[in-house]
């Protein structure tokens, strides 16, 4: 293929381009944020999945305690009329007597457990609240974490797509100045070359897979016409781009 001299040195100016853009891409795709959104925003399911485990806990343990405090007060009240039936004298029958007084000493006895339990239940309940609040207050922090993470991500996104923005435009203009024929070689050098399509020849060696070219290859090169397109065909195979550092 030929093409003039400076279109050949043009392609090194695409070619800077296409790093650029390639390395805005990689920016883009590993930016730090993301992964610390993905960190946080797995941290925050796990807290709303502690929340509900706490939620339901608190549901049970209101319940229970309802129970337990309704079952109290039952066994009050029939202590309640149990005492009134002795004060009023209402019990003459001795044996009568002294079985309604068994009855209170063991509706105390039941009293006393009961109150027990509901202390115990109260206490269980303090701690699921208290794991609770914490978990509320954690998912807080990770939400405001989040929020600022997200803003950092979207800043630093914008930044690297006004500056793809730039470079998209500018190999445009470029590749509106080269030969089409030109550019379709770089393009499929470049896709087979892991985004690098041209490399300057630079004393001697190849600017892109940074291999000395053998005495026979650069005398091949320098008995090549200037317009004529060379490769480092014993090498990356990449378009060779001529300069006046090229050693030739
Ligand atoms: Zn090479």
């Amino acid at each position: 293929m030929k093409a003039s001299p400076e279109a050949q040195l043009r392609l090194l100016e695409l070619a800077d381009l296409d790093t650029e853009l390639g390395r805005l891409g990689h920016r883009r795709r590993t930016l730090p944020e993301n992964a610390e959104l993905a960190q946080l925003s797995e941290r925050a399911a796990k807290i709303r999945d502690a929340i509900t485990i706490a939620d339901t806990d608190l549901a049970d343990l209101d319940r229970d305690l309802a129970r337990a405090e309704k079952d109290v007060d039952q066994v009050r009240v029939r202590i309640d009329r149990d005492n009134q039936r002795l004060d009023a004298g209402q019990v003459s029958n001795a044996r009568e007597l002294e079985s309604l007084q068994a009855e209170v000493t063991s509706l105390r006895k039941r009293q006393g457990d009961l109150e027990e339990v509901v202390l115990e239940l109260m206490e269980r309940r303090e701690s699921a609240q208290a794991l609770r609040d914490g978990a509320a207050a954690e998912g807080e922090t990770v939400g405001a974490d989040e929020a600022a993470a997200a803003a950092r991500r979207d800043a630093a996104v914008a930044e690297i797509e006004e500056q793809t923005a730039k470079a998209a435009a500018a190999r445009v203009a470029v590749v509106a100045d080269l030969p089409a024929d030109l550019v379709a070689l770089y393009d499929k050098v470049r896709a087979s070359s892991g985004g690098l399509g041209a490399a300057a020849l630079r004393r001697g060696q190849c600017g892109g897979c940074r291999e000395m070219l053998s005495t026979v290859e650069l005398n091949e090169i320098r008995a090549a016409a200037a317009d004529e397109v060379v490769r480092h065909d014993e090498g990356c195979r990449r378009i060779l781009v001529r300069t006046p550092e090229s050693g030739l």
